[in-house]
């Protein structure tokens, strides 16, 4: 695989320094994974090409390195060799490392001068096709040319290849230009060697430094990039978001808008609430805690606070919802021993998800009424059938209280997002039916303040699995 960067900046040799390489030697480096190339076809005072060049050893790669699982084909016949992977990113920090970093020890003023680049990458492996090559550069302010290939060229039913020569013209500092390929080369292979971890996090965030949080594709970039790790990848976001300042205020003003403001606001109904199923959760004795549909993190944070829950997972359907808890359980600065304790996940009520088996308890937290009804059918058998925690509290809003709220016009629903809001009847005869259906006992307590012809203004219904109490 080669990568090559031409300028047209006078002196074109400038470049030179900037890559501390000589222009006049080839110079070979020894990698883990094979060896880099870098030489200069062209150098002259207009122009100036300097390339790296990377000779990736699949099978040496995998030789003496305590493979102990049977022999994998793929270990040793496979694209690596001819195509731009993360393999490149690792060759650009370790064979161009200074000029990555923007250090130039004889020219430092060339470190932040902008200059004409151009770049070839011949090839890149892309998922995603030529669409998603434009939509990744050129927010970045990159002219970008592609040239495309057939699979194999004589078989052209079998239609393109995923590879592509890819051209990137801009006016650039050196560093930027790096940094950017060093980021996006591995996200458009959407395939990488190496173990994700937390450094991977912090290269990302390093190297996408002033750039990557207004890209408009951030959300993409950073789950590639990290290999859809979803924890990893949403304390990227997190971070990511607080760069941006403009988004900061967003926390305040997007949480959920609502028609439930008590008669008496003494103490706000979704305080109440939380303090309901908290209770709730305290008296299940529960350690491991799920809270499906978490939404913006709300109850998670009061969890996190209370040493009771030594497990505590959030999961919810939203991505923008998932970004906010983590940002208001500050994934990214807890403790380690904190930051254990909690995950995120990204995921569906409406299907099985064996993450979600295992745990002894579930909080569902004015979730069901945002389903449709065959997707609430759906949640009954992921919630009450395969993930089966031992308890399960949770919470809907009461219909018939909608009454006390003056400014909420009959017959309309406290949430635009609400497919159904239930009578106290209709809840427990759902509730009932379910526990029966699946070997759960079910009781019901009021949340908020009880009238006593309409109830309160939040049901709520406590679950327990019968084998569970019987034994
Ligand atoms: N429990 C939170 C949020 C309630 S709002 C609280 O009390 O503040 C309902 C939440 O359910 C939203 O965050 C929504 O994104 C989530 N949700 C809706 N349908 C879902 C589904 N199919 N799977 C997972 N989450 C879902």
């Amino acid at each position: 695989m080669l990568l090559s960067i031409t300028t047209t900046h006078e002196p074109a040799s400038d470049l030179s320094y900037l890559l501390h390489k000589h222009p006049d030697r080839f110079q070979s480096f020894n990698l883990s994974f094979g060896n880099a190339h870098v030489f200069y076809p062209t150098v002259s005072q207009e122009q100036c090409t300097a390339c790296l060049l990377l000779d990736v050893d699949p099978v040496g790669m995998v030789r003496g390195k305590g493979h102990h699982q049977s022999f994998l084909l793929d270990q040793y016949v496979n694209d690596r060799p001819y195509v731009a992977s993360s393999f490149m990113s690792v060759a650009l920090s370790q064979v161009l490392g200074s000029a990555l970093n923007g250090r130039c020890k004889d020219r430092p003023e060339l470190v932040s001068t902008p200059l004409p680049l151009t770049v070839q990458i011949a090839v890149l492996p892309v998922r995603g096709g030529e669409e998603l090559i434009r939509e990744i550069f050129e927010p970045l302010g990159y002219e970008v040319a592609i040239e495309s290939y057939p699979l194999d060229e004589l078989f052209p039913d079998w239609g393109e290849s995923p590879c592509y020569t890819v051209t990137l013209t801009g006016t650039k500092t050196l560093a930027e230009l790096l940094n950017h390929l060093y980021v996006l080369i591995p996200v458009f292979d959407n395939r990488k060697h190496y173990f994700v971890g937390e450094n991977e996090l912090e290269k990302l965030l390093e190297k996408g430094a002033g750039w990557l949080a207004d890209h408009p594709l951030k959300d993409q970039i950073s789950r590639r990039y990290l290999k859809y790790k979803p924890s990893l990848y949403l304390t990227a976001l997190a971070r990511l978001v607080e760069e941006t300042e403009t988004e900061e205020t967003e926390l305040e003003n997007e949480s959920e808008e609502t028609a439930e403001d008590l008669p008496d606001k003494a103490v706000p109904l979704n305080q109440q609430r939380l303090g309901s199923v908290m209770a709730a959760l305290r008296a299940s004795g529960a350690q491991s805690v799920l809270d499906l549909g978490c939404g913006e993190g709300k109850l998670l944070c009061e969890l996190l606070a209370d040493r009771q829950f030594e497990q505590i997972v959030g999961l919810d359907i939203s991505v923008r919802s998932l970004e906010i808890a983590a940002k208001r359980l500050k994934l990214n600065r807890l403790p380690e021993r904190q930051a254990q304790r909690v995950k995120l996940l990204h995921g569906s009520l409406t299907y099985r998800d064996r993450r979600l088996e295992g745990f002894d308890t579930a909080a569902l937290v004015e979730v069901i009424e945002h389903l449709d009804p065959p997707r609430l059918a759906a949640l009954e058998r992921m919630l009450f059938e395969f993930a089966r925690p031992k308890t399960i509290v949770l919470t809907t809003p009461n219909r018939e209280y909608n009454v006390m709220w003056e400014t909420l016009p009959a017959d309309q629903l406290r949430h635009a997002d609400h497919r159904f809001e239930w009578t106290r009847t209709e809840f427990q005869t759902w509730a009932t039916g379910i526990a029966d259906q699946f070997g759960y006992s079910v009781r019901f307590l009021p949340v908020g303040p009880e009238d006593k012809a309409v109830g309160a203004p939040t049901q709520m219904g406590v679950f327990e699995l019968k084998s569970h109490t019987d034994t």
